[in-house]
């Protein structure tokens, strides 16, 4: 047998995450994030913006001021 002794045991792949837009962060779950967001002090504003990092609390804002940039 030749399996070299290298512990990588098949996990489950998950094909959705949750990222944390304030500290790149992956959760499974949107109440996983909506929990983690508390960390950072502002509650449900997880939106932020990685061009001039402005936080936004709804994902249409972001995404409405993203935009903006991209003009
Ligand atoms: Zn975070
Ligand atoms: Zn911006």
């Amino acid at each position: 047998m030749c399996e070299g002794g290298i512990a990588l045991a098949p996990t489950e792949t998950t094909t959705v995450q949750y990222d944390c837009y304030t500290c790149s962060g992956a959760f499974k779950s949107a109440e996983e994030l909506r929990e983690h967001a508390k960390v950072h002090g502002t509650g449900t504003s997880h939106y932020s913006c990685p061009t001039c990092g402005t936080r936004f609390e709804s994902l249409a804002a972001f995404s409405t001021h993203t935009q903006q940039h991209k003009s």
